[in-house]
């Protein structure tokens, strides 16, 4: 077996390619849905219940009437079982019910993006990109910004793509983005313009156990930056070295970044054990 033989569709364990939708589906021209991505490691889901929870307020945005948390984590679950215990992603889809389409919630194992650890020890590249997402605190499957802006990053050799409005930084396409001012202030984004990203989420918690809490605020695209670092499901802390083409600080690593990936790692790592026991 392997580990995509299987999806869950409204709690009911089918094969994989049976979960298929019709063209004919209206999320395609409204994207009325929402989703989550989860990381789920040697069989064991990071921060399940905080994925579910986002879910459910990303659905509430939307006036989508989910089914319980428990009913939820319970197909989650039904999921995982019947794959092998491998680390891969748990995409999680919501298309929201419209006349003639009732609502679908569907869990799907996906690959989990891997990333060269080049870029952890040295840093990736990311650039700017103008643009923010329709209702920034909803993870909506209304994702054409966040794929202009990838695409671009792309096009100009770039990991990530960092949304810019009004002259502030946001968030990036497919992560959330920390900076370090030059008074040594770790800063992140304001919450209600931007994902509230579980690895976020954590990294705060974990950080105000440090002398370097971390302080939401607004953060101007050209305040001078010593260090720059995005957090997401899938790269956890990815420290950032150089902005549109320049480096940020001394375009090495930075201390901070480096005090923020390993406090991070230790909590995934205890989570993951502790879901063991
Ligand atoms: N912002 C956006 C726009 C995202 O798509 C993601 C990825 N889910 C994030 C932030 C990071 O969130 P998380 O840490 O929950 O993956």
């Amino acid at each position: 077996m392997n580990t995509f033989s299987h999806a869950v569709v409204n709690g009911d364990l089918i094969p994989y390619e049976q979960a298929t939708i019709s063209l004919a589906h209206p999320v395609f021209l409204t994207s009325y849905g929402v989703y989550e991505s989860i990381q789920v490691d040697h069989g064991h889901p990071f921060c399940l219940k905080g994925h579910l929870r986002r879910l459910a307020a990303s659905a509430a945005a939307l006036s989508i009437d989910l089914p319980s948390q428990k009913t939820l984590f319970r197909w989650a679950h039904r999921l995982i079982a019947a794959l092998p215990a491998e680390t891969y992603a748990l995409q999680i889809l919501v298309f929201g019910e419209t006349s003639g389409s009732p609502l679908l919630v569907a869990f799907l194992p996906k690959p989990l993006p891997r990333y060269a650890s080049d870029l952890y020890e040295n840093g990736a590249a990311a650039i700017t990109f103008a643009g923010e997402r329709a209702l920034p605190q909803c993870k909506s499957l209304n994702t054409l910004v966040n794929h202009l802006a990838r695409t671009e990053a792309r096009r100009q050799d770039a990991l990530e793509a960092i949304l810019v409005s009004d002259g502030f930084l946001l968030e990036g396409a497919r992560s959330n983005v920390f900076v370090v001012d030059a008074a040594g202030h770790l800063l992140t984004p304001p919450a209600e313009k931007t994902l509230g990203g579980i690895t976020k989420e954590v990294l705060i918690a974990e950080m105000s156990e440090t002398p370097y809490s971390v302080q939401e605020s607004d953060v101007p695209i050209d305040v001078p930056l010593r260090e720059m670092f995005i957090t997401s499901t899938s790269m956890h802390v990815m420290p950032i070295t150089r902005l549109d083409g320049k480096p940020v600080g001394d375009g090495r690593v930075g201390e901070i970044t480096k005090k923020a990936a390993a406090r991070f790692e230790t909590f995934y790592r205890a989570a993951i054990r502790k879901s063991l026991e």
